[in-house]
């Protein structure tokens, strides 16, 4: 089934110094796909995430959002930037403003939205990932995956085309995972583009269209995750999978 192409990655390369982080990036995420990145600690994986938001600049290749280039720096940037929404390991949530406060602050200063508007579709957003109780308190009164959920829904107030997950459940006891994943599950089944780098296999066979695996700096393989977990390809996805599964 030939998708329409959202995130469009085609030889890319990243240096950090003499480090060659990213060797040869082809990846394309199409519209509604899931694609879930894993790979061993070092292997570029967060940079990856980073580079496809433009958080990090490349030495060569092309990045392409929608069919549109990345831009390099500027306004065009900073519009393209809001287009793909990230949440991250460490929540990053604004720990002196209330969790509809976090929700709602970039959808005034970046999308200039009222605050009216922006508490509304504030409160719809905590509904949806329920914490509509929650909207008063602020970041410290929440356990860490009510505070992964609300950077979600922040995440999702800025209308992205796609959101981009660095290991979103590391962090979290493991008892708050589950609540973490089942937000993110529910996307997927509502069709929002998502790469999600993670070590929750569980989530790659159940919720992922494709599976890359990353490895110094390359992908080494993109499969369908029944295919990858039952038949790895790669001397490096082998070893991977024996110390994780
Ligand atoms: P992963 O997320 O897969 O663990 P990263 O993308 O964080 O991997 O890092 C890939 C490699 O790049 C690692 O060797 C890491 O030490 C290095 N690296 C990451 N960020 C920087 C940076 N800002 N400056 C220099 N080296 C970096
Ligand atoms: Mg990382």
């Amino acid at each position: 089934m030939a998708v329409d192409p959202l995130i469009e990655l085609r030889d890319v390369n990243k240096y950090y110094g003499e480090l060659h982080v990213l060797q040869d990036i082809d990846l394309t995420v199409g519209k509604g796909e899931v694609v879930v990145v894993i790979g061993p600690s070092g292997s570029g994986k967060s940079t990856l995430c980073r580079t496809i938001n433009r958080l990090e600049t490349v030495q060569s290749g092309e990045i392409r959002l929608d069919g549109q280039p990345l831009p390099q720096e500027g306004k065009a940037l900073a519009r393209l930037r809001t287009e793909v929404g990230m949440v991250f390991q460490s929540f990053n949530l604004f720990a002196h403003k209330t969790v509809l406060q976090n929700v709602s602050l970039a959808q005034i200063k970046v999308r200039g939205r009222k605050k009216d508007e922006a508490d509304k579709r504030s409160r719809e957003l905590l509904e949806r990932v329920g914490l509509a109780t929650h909207a008063g308190k602020y970041p410290a009164q929440l356990s860490g995956g009510q505070q992964q959920r609300v950077a979600i829904a922040r995440a999702l107030a800025m209308d992205p085309k796609a959101l981009l997950f660095d290991e979103p459940t590391s962090a979290l006891d493991p008892e708050m995972i589950n609540e973490v994943l089942e937000v993110m599950r529910q996307l997927a089944n509502e069709g929002m583009t998502m790469v999600v780098v993670t070590h929750e296999m569980g989530f790659a066979r159940s919720a992922a269209n494709r599976v890359v695996f990353m490895a110094d700096g390359r992908i080494v393989e993109d499969r369908a995750p029944e295919d990858f977990f039952t038949h790895p390809e790669s001397e490096r996805a082998r070893d991977f999978l024996s110390k994780i599964l």
